[in-house]
């Protein structure tokens, strides 16, 4: 019984040490040097090549290196009967709080319009934007979405939020399913996307969905970058209909040099560096959940595959 690293991570001396250190007798494995692949029962995995985890016939448990599992979802990515389970995390989620803070904050105080007036040695104020007319709508109200949107509400913003199934969540007012988000969207002037990447989901914020915000409405997106339509948004970004993006994510990773967003004058752009797989704090989680697996017991964060996250 062996467990796989498979990733191209530069944390993976740390995964090892942390790993071996609360699972003793572990026999970690690092992809490419898988030994023997019969005898590899849990993979720690991130992004694997097409068709690499067909050849671990015994393999039980794929956990993703993330909290996003649509790098698994390619067809015949992973062997039907091995469970998937995601990474939840305290940390991962501390990240994501402080960056979507700090967009919705950016974007709500125009700061790109600052940024280009310091540029232009411009000495200009503009009216102060009303903090309690600004309504954020949090499409994905999960992990993520729900600790970004309690964090907003210390800030005194109406935070809506929607979600697949209908949810309570305190403070922030909840929509669900295809007319809760022609709803939501109707009252936003920052959506802020925290969904999973599916095939439901994927470019979910169009021309349509843009028409339907308050003209002068701002975009964040921190969750894939296939949940944009880049030409829409570029559109809605020169007429006016959108003031403001700020993106983690894109549709092609590099974001391509010659790419519209580089230069965008109201567009503000991160690495994907909104939140990164903490190994120190994600560890414990892994190690228990390869524990369960060999106890035979229920693990923690497992992915539904009917869904798609
Ligand atoms: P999560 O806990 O699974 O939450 C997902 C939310 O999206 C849930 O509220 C879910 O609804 C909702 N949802 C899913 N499909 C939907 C649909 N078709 N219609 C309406 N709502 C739908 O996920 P999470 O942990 O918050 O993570 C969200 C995403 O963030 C990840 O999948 C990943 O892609 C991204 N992410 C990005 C970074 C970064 O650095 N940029 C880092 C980490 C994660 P229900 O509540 O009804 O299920």
């Amino acid at each position: 019984m062996a467990f796989l690293f498979l990733s191209n991570s530069d944390k993976v001396n740390i995964w090892r040490s942390e790993l071996t250190r609360l699972c003793p007798g572990m026999d970690f494995r690092i992809w490419p040097d898988v030994g023997n692949p019969e005898e590899i029962e849990f993979a720690l995995i991130w992004s694997p090549p097409e068709g690499e985890l067909a050849k671990f016939p015994n393999l039980r448990v794929a956990c993703s290196l993330g909290a996003g599992v649509d790098h698994l979802f390619k067809p015949g990515m992973i062997p039907e009967d091995v469970t998937i389970v995601r990474l939840v995390d305290e940390t991962m989620g501390t990240q994501m709080r402080e960056w979507i803070a700090y967009a919705v904050l950016r974007l709500h105080r125009e700061m790109p319009v600052f940024d280009q007036q310091q540029r232009e040695g411009l000495w200009k104020s503009h009216p102060n934007p009303d903090t309690a007319k600004t309504k954020i709508g949090i499409l994905g109200i999960g992990e993520l979405g729900r600790m970004a949107g309690q964090a907003l509400r210390a800030f005194d913003f109406p935070v809506m939020g929607w979600s697949r199934s209908p949810k309570q969540v305190e403070g922030i007012e909840c929509f669900h399913g295809p007319d809760g988000l022609t709803e939501m969207l109707s009252q936003t002037n920052i959506a802020v996307c925290l969904l999973p990447l599916t095939p439901e989901t994927k470019g979910i914020l169009n021309a349509e969905r843009f028409g339907l915000m308050p003209k002068g409405a701002s975009v964040v997106n921190a969750a894939r970058g296939a949940h944009i339509d880049d030409d829409a948004l570029l559109a809605a970004l020169d007429s006016g209909q959108i003031a403001f993006a700020m993106m983690d994510v894109f549709q092609t990773e590099p974001l391509p040099a010659d790419h519209r967003y580089w230069n965008h004058p109201r567009v503000t752009i991160t690495p994907h560096a909104a939140s990164l797989t903490p190994p120190y704090t994600s560890a414990p989680q892994v190690a228990e959940n390869y524990r369960r697996m060999l106890a035979g017991e229920p693990l923690m964060n497992v992915v539904d595959r009917k869904q798609g996250y």
